[in-house]
Order: C-alpha cells, then structure tokens, then sequence
C-alpha cells in the first residue's frame, strides 16, 4: 500500500465525520512553521525571502501544541525554514506521536541523523527530505556543495533504522524529467518509500526569476512525469497528476492545507500573504474563499502547487466511480 493503513483509516473516518456535520471546507493538513530560519539558502525558496525581517522569530513549543489542537488536521507537516534547526524539535515530535498525529517532517536531511537516533520509527511520522536532482542540480539548486552526498548518506540511516522516508523534488523550467527518472532510480535502489513532485511556484519576492513554469510548461512536464508515475511510486495522486498534465480541471482548496508560523496564521493560503490572523477561526472566517478557490487572483494565475490542488482530490474523487476505481488501484499498487 501506498501510505500506512492507520493514515488511510484515520482520514476516511474524518472526512465522513465532516461531511456528516455538514462541514464544507475544513483542513486535512496543518502546515507547522515553527521557525522560517534556514540553514541553507536555496534560489527557489520565497519563505527565507519573504519572511526576511522575522526569519529569526520561534514558536514556544506549548504553542506549536496549541495550534495543532485548534486546527484539527490529522496530518500534520512541519515545515520552515528548516524544522531541524527548530531547537524543540524533538519534543514536538515526541508529544505529536503521543498524540497519534500523522507527521511529515520536511528537511534538507543536514542535520536530520541526531534525531533520528532519539525517536522510533512508526507509521505516524514519515520523513519527508526535499530533493531536486542528480548530485550538479540539487548541490548547484541548494548552494551548497557535497549536499547531495549528506542527504544520501542521511537517507541510508533512516531506511536502515526503519523510518518511512519519502523524498519531494520540485520541478523548475530547467529541470529535465530524464535526470529526474535517474534520480528516482538510486532513490528507489536505497529503500526510499515514495516520491512527492510539484511545480515550484514563483512567490511575488521571486517575481523576474526566470526559473518556473508556466502553465503550458508544467502541462508539458508533467506529461513525462505520468509515465514515471508508471513505474515509481509517485504519491502525488494520480488525479492530481492529471491535472498538472492539463487532462483535468480542478479549482482550488486552499483551506485544506492551512499555514501557521511565528506571525499567526497565513492567508490566504501557503503561497501568497495578505494577513496573518491571530485564531484559525479568524483565518476560515475573513478569507474571502470563493475568489481563492476560482483563481481570481493574478498570484493564483500559473500556480498548481500541491497545497492547494490536492485536498480538491479529496473532495472530487468521490464524484466518478471512474476516479474511485483509479484511485483504489493507484493506493494498493
Ligand atoms: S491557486 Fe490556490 S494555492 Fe495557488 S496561490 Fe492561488 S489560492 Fe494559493
């Protein structure tokens, strides 16, 4: 199976408890920023740019709890910045296994191998190390030599120990599917579990860059990634993919993976800022969610990130029995 079977019963069993209540738009996954310091300096990342002045800014542990609480996801992504870096890292971890939360943490994978040496492996947490090519490209992307090396070695440990490890790779106007099939290829041969990919989104601090995708582009790219999504185990799903190929049309759900960080929480979605609300209920009831979710915004124009496109799986695939029957297969392949 694709994912942990606790995973899979635990989101069914929330999704008909919501649907039940009547509940239209509510989070699947709770984007954590405990911090947005970084430890490397990455050309495609808006975070360390965006949040510039604040990057120092920490979350007290007891409020990142708070969150998770309030929220209600039972995925929870900690992300950043760097979450390693995070110096309560490890009890967030700890108390959001105590919790039975489902955990992705996402990491560079530098400074990874400590912690993975003071937890247990389990099917709630799943490290997730970012990945964007052969050694060149992810050395060249991340600005730093050797890191490639690092976050093979580090991957090694964690398979070994007996973590589930996944690995995303984001796709940019350079990126050739050929180098990532290759790297799919040594990823799979060191025990790697499945593979996240997206199209980079150009955050309004990176305007003029000339590294992302338009959206023929990303039709064009993501026509290559469904044939590897034949013979990888990609865990992007397979509707999702369909869209990013251009074959599909979904609109938005950007309430579906809400973001809090150090200045509250972000809206109206994980890419582009216009507030930060001090409750979750703030943010689900001043968001103007219709404009989101139709795009009508020119930040949302070549945007088909994850973030927002996946959770509009959640709600289509129960629409098709088509879309059913592909999905069931696609989850016990
Ligand atoms: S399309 Fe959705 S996820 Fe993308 S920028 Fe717009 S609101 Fe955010």
């Amino acid at each position: 199976m694709r994912f942990p079977i606790q995973l899979q019963w635990r989101l069914t069993s929330y999704i008909v408890k919501n649907a039940l209540k009547g509940r239209r738009r509510y989070p699947y996954v709770l984007m954590l920023e405990p911090t947005h310091l970084c430890n490397l300096a990455c050309e495609g990342c808006g975070k360390i740019r965006e949040f510039e002045s604040t990057i120092r800014d920490m979350l007290p542990l007891e409020t990142c709890l708070k969150v998770v609480e309030e929220c209600g996801a039972p995925i929870v992504s900690i992300c950043g910045g760097e979450p390693t870096i995070y110096p309560h890292l490890g009890g967030l971890v700890e108390e959001l296994l105590r919790q039975k939360k489902f955990i992705y943490l996402c990491t560079n994978g530098i400074k990874l191998e400590k912690f993975l040496h003071q937890w247990k492996p389990s099917a709630y947490l799943t490290i997730n190390v970012s990945m964007d090519g052969l050694e060149g490209t992810h050395d060249l992307i991340r600005s730093r030599k050797g890191l490639y090396q690092i976050d093979i070695r580090v991957i090694k440990v964690a398979k070994s120990l007996g973590y589930r490890v996944v690995t995303n790779t984001t796709v940019y106007r350079e990126t050739k599917i050929e180098e990532i099939e290759q790297l799919f290829t040594e990823l799979k041969a060191i025990g790697v579990d499945g593979f996240l990919v997206s199209p980079g989104y150009e955050y309004t601090v990176l305007k003029g860059r000339d590294m992302f995708l338009e959206k023929q582009q990303t039709h064009e790219k993501f026509q290559k990634v469904w044939e590897l999504s034949q013979r990888f185990r990609l865990l992007s799903t397979p509707l999702y993919l369909r869209f990013l190929k251009g074959e599909r049309q979904l609109t938005c759900s950007p309430w579906g993976n809400p973001n809090y960080n150090p200045q509250g929480w972000k809206g109206p979605c994980y890419l582009i800022t216009d507030a930060h609300y001090q409750t979750f209920d703030e943010l689900m009831t001043k968001t103007d969610w219709e404009k989101y979710e139709h795009q009508r915004d020119p930040r949302c124009t070549n945007c088909m990130m994850h973030s927002g496109f996946e959770p509009t799986v959640i709600r289509e695939v129960g629409k098709r029995w088509k879309d059913v029957w592909e999905m069931i297969r696609w989850n016990l392949a």
